[in-house]
């Protein structure tokens, strides 16, 4: 990529006009302003930011044929909805649902997603799920959940969980995929629940699965849910905390010292009524935060600079300050504390020589875009999923002058709307 405005997310290499990102193998092997390779394609850069790929670390994919149907009235909301139609579905939805969410993630920029898939009703509905992912080319934490209606007493099928741990070469596309574990007991309440959310938690630290919670989710509830964590010992950087609205200001600190990530959601948080985003405070405590789509049949969309937008605006609403919460901190919860959530900051997260060559390219000169003024600025206001013009995830072109590569989009939404009657013949 040649004459770019490049953005590397690296504070060591910083933001390079008129710069060039070499690309080797699926490594980048450089970036810089006048590098001089022989042989190599040349992708025009010109009118365009380039930045590395997106990161949601929190998304059910298989939703995705439900967009915007969480309804007005309590028995069409998000849970109850999600809960009549996943009870409903047969393997092949989840291919279909998911991968509908993977051409999503494509065109809005995104390379890497957090697939939390909390409807495996048996084996084959996870290698349904799986394959929509491995055929659609995107970097994934694949987390092993539970299924739509799931009574609080049943387990998870813990042994299903370990034969995907033991022969995870088969599903892991070349190491693009990554097996993570969906936690969902609470360790309070009942002793039966302790019990359960013990053995899955003790099973994931045993096989080195990470994984991942929604907790405190809404921020009017009763406190103490984080406490039990800390007290607990089950914090830690393999241990990704979803939501956190109900947090206080010592459990942050107790957070931030067990070294947990999170993951926020705005544009599912403010729509679904569990408050108001506290990312700046989790940052300010030293908290790594990162950003997620979570679920179109509330967000309508995956443009994850629109949740950047939702989440700085509403920071600043808050502190009733213009200048809490800059665009570049933004970013960088959707770049490198993305992939630091999901231990892949080695790999991805910025454009450093050495890393994977997870990259996308937003055109600057769409009317939407207007003229170039400050570049974090416009990525945080003004993008939207049509001026990302190219997406690339370990080398490979996986949307290209503003057109998907690796799947046929109309078929794809053509199998979700299928999908969606059958579904609800089955539910009729
Ligand atoms: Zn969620």
């Amino acid at each position: 990529m040649r004459n770019a405005y490049v953005m590397t997310m690296d504070p060591r290499l910083g933001d390079i006009p008129g710069g060039s990102v070499h690309i080797r193998n699926g490594v980048i092997a450089a970036v810089g302003k006048d590098l001089k390779v022989g042989g190599a394609t040349v992708i025009d850069g010109r009118n365009t930011i380039v930045m590395p790929g997106l990161i949601d670390t929190h998304w059910h994919m298989w939703t995705s044929y439900l967009k915007s149907m969480a309804g007005d009235k309590a028995e069409d909301g998000y849970f109850p909805l999600t809960t009549r139609y996943g009870q409903a579905m047969q393997p092949i939805d989840m291919y279909r649902g998911t991968r509908l969410a993977a051409a999503e993630a494509i065109n809005a920029g995104i390379t890497t997603v957090g697939d939390n898939c909390h409807n495996i009703r048996s084996h084959a509905y996870a290698v349904e799920d799986l394959r929509a992912i491995w055929e659609s080319g995107l970097r994934c934490r694949w987390s092993y959940g539970p299924y739509r209606g799931m009574p609080a007493d049943k387990r998870i099928d813990l042994g299903d969980l370990e034969g995907f741990h033991r022969y995870w070469s088969k599903y892991s596309s070349d190491g693009l995929i990554s097996l993570g574990f969906m936690w969902t007991p609470v360790p309070t309440g009942a002793a039966e629940r302790v019990k359960i959310a013990r053995e899955e938690f003790e099973t994931c630290r045993r096989l080195s699965i990470p994984m991942c919670a929604h907790w405190a989710s809404k921020e009017n509830t009763a406190p103490g849910e984080i406490t039990a964590l800390a007290e607990g010992k089950f914090l830690g950087k393999d241990l990704l905390l979803i939501h956190m609205l109900a947090a206080s200001p010592a459990e942050m600190k107790m957070v931030a010292a067990g070294g947990s990530p999170i993951s926020v959601s705005p544009g599912s948080e403010l729509r679904i009524g569990y408050g108001s985003s506290k990312a700046a405070a989790f940052l300010d405590a030293g908290v790594n935060v990162s950003v997620s789509v979570d679920t179109v049949p509330l967000t309508g969309n995956a443009n994850l600079f629109g949740v950047l937008k939702l989440l700085r605006n509403a920071e600043n609403a808050k502190a009733y300050d213009e200048l809490k919460m800059g665009a570049r901190r933004a970013l960088e919860m959707a770049t490198i504390n993305g992939a630091r959530a999901l231990g892949l900051e080695n790999k991805v997260g910025s454009l450093t020589p050495g890393k994977r060559a997870d990259v996308i390219a937003v055109r600057t000169d769409h009317l939407t875009m207007g003229v170039f003024t400050d570049p974090a600025h416009m990525l945080v206001e003004a993008t939207e999923e049509a001026d990302v013009d190219t997406v690339m995830v370990d080398g490979r072109l996986l949307k290209h002058h503003g057109s998907l590569t690796s799947l046929n989009v109309p078929q794809v939404m053509a199998d979700a709307a299928l999908t969606l009657a059958d579904v609800g013949k089955r539910i009729q």
